[in-house]
């Protein structure tokens, strides 16, 4: 780390922060200068911690060089983590995007939910997503209906052939949810829920980590780290949006520019989520599309056999017939990225 000190600070105030990081094992060096002092230690963060040096008195700043998410980060780990399931489908890496579609809320229509996973069958796709436990902003709305949609949920995805995905909201649900699914969410307003990370972090199941409404890209891939630390590297990271002072024409606003960055940075898996990140049914397949051409890994689409009567997030979600059309032209797009990626690196070896 960095730290730069007080204009006036003492030469007691330095010698104090020095005597912490040395007694803790780090390597410093003092730099003094006419007007600012900066000291550089290199050591264990775990041992003492940029807050506790930034608490020291004459201290201005702590400037940290090694990002604080070690697991999650490419200096640990350079190449892509691949994610593999049973049936052979592959998240990162240079695996072709995966498809998780499905709708929001797993409802009593089990052949709406039916007609949902067929379409998405039929058009490629590789997982069936929907909730049972929903996070509603309003205690009114509809909330889910758990088990009997876990059933549903297993159901369709074996008479489809489809892995399935749904949303995990309490650690005490997890075992339950386990039983019937093959990757678990955690959604955006539980991306700092750390019982919650530290519960999925310590079985092996596939997460799908949710963006929080307001994190940084900082503590989303902190948010990882909390799993990956717990001892599970199955982390899918899932762009869906952040909160901006625009909400009359998206709901979000979908940070695209996060994707190269968590790439440049992280070697988890990141996929995207226009349906929440836009809240516009119209806005899902050009944010889609952007997403698949900056590299995300997989796209996730809300899909419902009958929006307008939706429990849940109807407005942004696709009818069949118009996903059917989506899915045509983002498996031709995918297809030609995929073909000139595979180009480009079999030219460059
Ligand atoms: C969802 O996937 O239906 C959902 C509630 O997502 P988010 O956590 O991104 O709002
Ligand atoms: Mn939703």
């Amino acid at each position: 780390m960095i730290i730069i000190m007080e204009r006036g600070s003492t030469p007691e105030n330095r010698q104090k922060v020095i005597d912490l990081l040395e007694q803790n094992g780090f390597n410093t060096r003092i730099n003094v200068g006419d007007i600012y002092t900066v000291i550089e230690a290199f050591g264990d963060k775990t041992t003492v911690t940029p807050g506790r040096v930034a608490a020291l008195e004459g201290v201005r700043e702590v400037k940290i060089i090694r990002e604080p998410f070690r697991l999650a980060s490419r200096d640990r780990k350079e190449e892509d983590t691949v994610i593999e399931f049973p049936n052979g489908v592959k998240i990162g890496g240079n695996n072709k995007p995966v498809s998780i579609v499905g709708p929001c809320s797993i409802e009593e229509d089990y052949e709406g939910l039916l007609k949902v996973a067929a379409a998405a069958k039929e058009t490629g796709c590789e997982f069936l997503r929907g909730g049972a436990f929903k996070p509603r902003t309003s205690p009114y709305d509809f909330q889910g209906h758990e088990e009997k949609a876990l059933k549903y949920m297993k159901k369709a995805g074996e008479e489809t052939g489809l892995l399935t995905v749904t949303e995990v909201m309490d650690a005490s649900d997890l075992p339950l949810i386990c039983d019937y699914v093959d990757v678990v969410q955690i959604g955006a307003r539980n991306v700092q829920n750390f019982k919650l990370l530290k519960a999925v972090g310590k079985r092996s199941v596939p997460v799908i980590l949710k963006r929080g409404l307001c994190s940084t890209i900082r503590e989303f891939l902190l948010a990882a780290e909390h799993i990956m630390y717990q001892g599970n590297p199955n982390v899918i990271l899932c762009e869906r949006g952040i909160r901006s002072f625009d909400d009359k024409y998206t709901r979000n606003v979908m940070d695209i520019a996060s994707i190269p960055v968590i790439k440049k940075y992280s070697h988890l898996p990141i996929i995207v989520d226009p349906s929440h990140g836009t809240g516009q049914r119209y806005l899902v397949e050009p944010m889609a599309k952007a997403g698949i051409i900056v590299g995300a890994d997989g796209v996730m689409m809300e899909v419902h056999h009958d929006p307008e009567n939706a429990s849940s997030d109807g407005k942004q979600s696709l009818p069949v017939p118009m996903f059917k059309d989506v899915m045509k032209r983002l498996n031709t797009l995918t297809e030609r990225l995929h073909y000139e990626k595979t180009c480009l690196s079999a030219n460059v070896s």
